[in-house]
């Protein structure tokens, strides 16, 4: 019978791609080593750095946000958990109302904002609109990188960590690939700095399998969600996913392959997609064109959608 190669314990996981069997214990050891490595290769974070966490109630935002804390801590660093709700009836709650708790149990401060709050009106309200030129998502998700720089500056935070995995980074590569978008691949580029965002990002499990950061949330409890969100269109990405996900099964280690070589292609496009920008009319925040996409797309949803004002929302987002 197999073993755990690193302390001869009882086999829990083994990684294909490396040959290593690891017990539990050493499983969730070295999950936090990779995060630790990806952190210190790409300078992440500083000493003394305020870190914002985007918690959006997931397994993945949870894990990182307990990988994070074990890790980071104890090192003086701040964390703060901040989440977005985007105002979806029946689905964020549960996700908020599971944040809310890990980071009541590992004693850090959750700020949440909504879209309601900042733009005036709910996911709910906004989608009401059947004939909008882009997916749920893409629209979304617009809003929701907005939100994140809110919370995060209003926080005072000095980078806000995301919990996108090596999955998610190789499939976002692919997509630029299959759009055409080749300008989007440097901004994919762990040290690019974009100034669209006032706060910078990192992403410390982008070096981890989807499937290893599942087996860390399911092994530590984290709580899963029982809903999904009912708007969730994937489209292209769940295809790119099925297909790396049946390469794996057939080529162990080719996801880590695919992370090298698109980071390697990705470093050559860095510089040449540095972005011209220009204040937003409305915001005045950079924008391509003179007006940002949230200011753009918001003035969309208020031509469009009767929607009941919010005294409190901040113009421009
Ligand atoms: Fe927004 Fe799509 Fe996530 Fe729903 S699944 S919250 S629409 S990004
Ligand atoms: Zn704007």
């Amino acid at each position: 019978m197999s073993v755990c190669t690193r302390c001869g314990g009882k086999p829990f996981y083994t990684r294909r791609y490396s040959g290593e069997t690891l017990c539990a214990d050493c499983f969730l050891d070295s999950i936090a080593e990779k995060t630790k490595r990806t952190v210190s290769k790409y300078r992440m974070f500083g000493p003394h750095e305020r870190i914002a966490v985007a918690v959006s109630g997931g397994k993945d935002s949870l894990s990182l946000l307990r990988v994070l804390s074990d890790l980071y801590l104890p090192r003086r660093n701040e964390i703060i958990a901040i989440s977005v709700d985007e105002g979806v009836v029946g689905y964020r709650d549960e996700a908020l109302e599971h944040a809310r708790a890990v980071a009541k149990e590992l004693g850090v401060e959750q700020v949440v904002v909504s879209y309601k709050d900042l733009f005036g009106f709910s996911l709910d309200e906004a989608l009401d609109w059947k004939d909008r030129p882009v997916s749920s998502c893409s629209f979304c998700g617009v809003f929701r990188r907005r939100a994140i720089d809110e919370v995060a500056t209003r926080a005072k935070a000095t980078v806000v960590a995301t919990a996108h995995n090596l999955d998610d980074y190789i499939q976002t590569f692919m997509m630029n690939l299959m759009h055409g978008d080749i300008e989007r691949l440097g901004w994919l580029d762990p040290a690019y700095a974009d100034d669209s965002f006032p706060v910078r990002r990192v992403k410390p499990f982008m070096e981890i399998y989807e499937e290893e950061v599942a087996l860390y949330a399911f092994q530590v409890g984290v709580p899963f969600q029982s809903v999904s969100c009912p708007y969730m269109h994937e489209g292209l990405r769940s295809e790119v996913r099925d297909y790396l996900n049946m390469m794996e099964a057939s080529h162990p280690g080719m996801k880590n392959v695919l992370l090298r070589s698109s980071l390697d292609v990705i470093s050559r496009f860095a510089r040449s997609s540095e972005k011209e920008s220009v204040p937003c009319r409305s915001c005045g925040r950079p924008s391509s064109s003179g007006l940002c996409n949230v200011c753009r797309m918001k003035a969309e949803v208020e031509e469009h959608v009767n929607i009941q004002r919010n005294p409190r929302a901040a113009g421009g987002g």
